[in-house]
């Protein structure tokens, strides 16, 4: 008996151990994480909203900075449409019953030049067109960004201007057009983003490749995507000459011409591209010309 009522009592405290524990443990497991942690998420959560707060802010700074220089994309069409039709009018460019005149920068962004190009543009109020190498605009997305957000049209140049690469095959055209637009659409962050003008490195007419350019330009067309040489150019591609030196190449080259496609880079050695650019658009303003940029040819439908 005397050892039954022992057992018993081991029992009963065994119980209560088991309670006691069990007690512990919800206690230790949910009560006191609840107590202890609570606030910290808490703070946690607090801590966030102050960051969303000061990224809110922070937005509402970027909004509120004077941009009067910049215009409006609304403004202007962002996403061209393009169409056969409109492709035409790219290949019609050289006619025009009023004196208007393209500026267009090839083989860029760079940031000796680019940058200077876009400050003389603005002073001026003059709309360009850029042809970006996809290679350089990955570089320098920035600079992409300032090009479409003052108004200038960005345009595709490929992207590795390496002969050689380009134009081992038509492929090859279609893959850096295609690259490249991609690289442009990233710059800006605008899936919808298209370009749809390409400019040959060196031309679409002839040379060696010229073929191989032709073919390659009929299947851009089936894309319907265009393509832009120039009838005017200041010769900067072709040695290093003083900023005089390229004024008269480019009046020569423009004679009497009705509509013109200035050529002109905006590679990194280009300095005296940009110095002469004052003399370039005073020369075309003095003389009745209007500038326009891609966005007039292709704009509306
Ligand atoms: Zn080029």
């Amino acid at each position: 008996m005397e050892e039954e009522k022992h057992l018993n009592y081991k029992k009963v405290i065994f119980v209560v151990a088991i309670i006691v524990l069990s007690i512990s443990c919800i206690y230790i497991g949910v009560i006191l994480p609840q107590i202890a942690f609570k606030p910290k998420e808490q703070e946690n959560i607090k801590t966030s909203e102050q960051q969303e707060g000061r990224q809110n802010s922070n937005v509402i700074e970027v909004i509120l900075e004077p941009k009067e220089d910049i215009p409006s994309r609304e403004e202007t069409f962002v996403y061209p449409q393009m169409t056969p039709e409109k492709v035409e009018k790219v290949a019609n460019i050289y006619h025009s019953d009023y004196k208007r005149v393209f500026l267009t920068f090839d083989d860029g962004p760079s940031k000796t030049v680019t940058p200077e190009i876009l400050r003389i543009l603005d002073e001026y109020g003059v709309k360009a067109t850029f042809f970006v190498l996809g290679s350089r605009a990955e570089i320098y997305p920035e600079l992409i960004q300032d090009e479409y957000n003052k108004g200038h049209y960005v345009a595709n140049h490929g992207y590795s201007h390496k002969y050689s690469s380009i134009y081992a095959s038509i492929d090859n055209v279609i893959d850096e057009y295609t690259t490249t637009e991609n690289i442009i659409r990233n710059c800006l962050g605008m899936e919808e983003y298209k370009s749809n003008v390409f400019r040959f490195p060196g031309g679409k007419p002839g040379g060696k490749y010229a073929n191989l350019k032709q073919q390659a330009a009929d299947a851009l067309k089936e894309m319907n995507v265009a393509y832009l040489d120039w009838n005017c150019l200041t010769r900067d591609s072709e040695g290093s000459f003083d900023k005089d030196t390229l004024v008269r190449n480019m009046i020569d080259t423009a004679g009497e011409k009705t509509s013109i496609v200035v050529l002109m880079h905006d590679a990194g050695n280009k300095i005296t591209t940009y110095e002469a650019l004052p003399e370039v658009i005073e020369y075309f303003k003095n003389n009745g010309y209007v500038f326009e940029n891609l966005y007039n040819i292709l704009s509306g439908q």
